[in-house]
């Protein structure tokens, strides 16, 4: 193999590091502990890993954690209501509500409706605008875990030619965004991108969000590419990347494995965004 592997886990234990110096400082400053707000509709398993691995996380850096599990069968009227009186909430300096929602709950009015100083998820409308606009506020924690992991690996980002596969609000279109405000030449592919190997190969940074099993291999790898895989896929033998690992660790000078890659990088992520929400909240008092 001759890539380097990238690890996420040591560059996210940095950010939370920082996380907790600044932590203490924001206590110190305004007499408490900033919080974080999670919202879990219903008991998916999956869901239910997620949300606890953030709860976790913030108790390890010392945010505090206020969980609220409704029951699935909750009605939109009432999440709109819970997610209000969280927005009128004093100590709640970001809201987290974890997708997807049961069928029966329109996803976009409950994202719509949480404060955009709170939107600790980067998802509302206001925030994806001021992304587009070259202007951030809160921004997704995955794709601001992508560009912290270029950053840290010390990737050349402002010229390179960055191939992004996936174009989903929570990841593709936010980390196309960032990638172009730090100067990279940008394509964004997609499902319907003919010869997606070959678009992919003339990347010299490769992120995939796409959600499918190893649907990249060495031939979508240029030599020397940078690869950050955002995919994770569920399969018996346990998490795989959309990034065949072997595979194109051959030909990458640089690549993220799944698990311990992007994914403590999303996490390490929020805690940033909700002590970041909790400071330009208290500022602007
Ligand atoms: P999504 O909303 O389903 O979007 C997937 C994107 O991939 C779409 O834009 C889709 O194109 C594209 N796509 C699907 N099949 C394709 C194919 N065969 N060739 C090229 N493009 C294809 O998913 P998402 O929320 O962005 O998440 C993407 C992956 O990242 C998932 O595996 C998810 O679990 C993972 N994820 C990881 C983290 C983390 O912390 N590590 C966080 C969030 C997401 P169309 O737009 O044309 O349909």
């Amino acid at each position: 193999m001759a890539a380097r592997v990238i690890d996420g886990k040591a560059v996210a234990g940095a950010v939370k590091e920082r996380v907790k110096v600044d932590l203490a400082a924001f206590e110190e400053e305004f007499g408490r502990a900033p919080g974080l707000a999670t919202v879990l509709v219903g008991e998916d398993p999956a869901s239910e890993v997620y949300v606890g691995m953030k709860v976790r996380a913030c108790e390890e850096v010392g945010i505090r954690s206020i969980h609220q599990q409704p029951d699935a069968s909750i009605r939109q009227e009432e999440l709109e209501a819970l997610v209000e009186e969280l927005n009128a909430d004093d100590g709640v300096d970001g809201i987290l509500v974890q997708m997807p929602l049961p069928g029966h709950l329109d996803s976009d009015r409950i994202v719509a409706l949480i404060d955009p100083t709170k939107d600790v998820d980067g998802l509302t409308p206001v925030n994806a605008g001021l992304l587009a606009h070259g202007t951030p506020g809160l921004t997704p924690c995955t794709p601001a875990g992508v560009m912290e992991l270029l950053e840290h690996e010390g990737v050349e980002v402002e010229g390179a030619h960055a191939v992004v596969i996936g174009r989903s609000k929570l990841v593709g279109v936010p980390v196309a965004r960032l990638l172009l405000m730090a100067n990279a030449t940008v394509t964004t592919a997609h499902s319907r991108t003919r010869d997606l190997d070959a678009v992919c190969a003339q990347a010299d940074i490769l992120v995939a969000a796409v959600g499918v099993p190893r649907l990249l291999g060495k031939a979508a790898v240029k030599p020397g590419a940078v690869v950050i895989d955002v995919g994770v896929n569920r399969l018996e033998e346990g998490l795989v990347g959309d990034v065949d690992f072997d595979a194109a660790a051959e030909v990458a000078s640089a690549i993220t494995p799944v698990p311990g890659g992007v994914g403590p990088m999303t996490i390490a992520m929020l805690l940033h965004n909700t002590l970041l929400a909790g400071r330009t909240r208290m500022a602007a008092r």
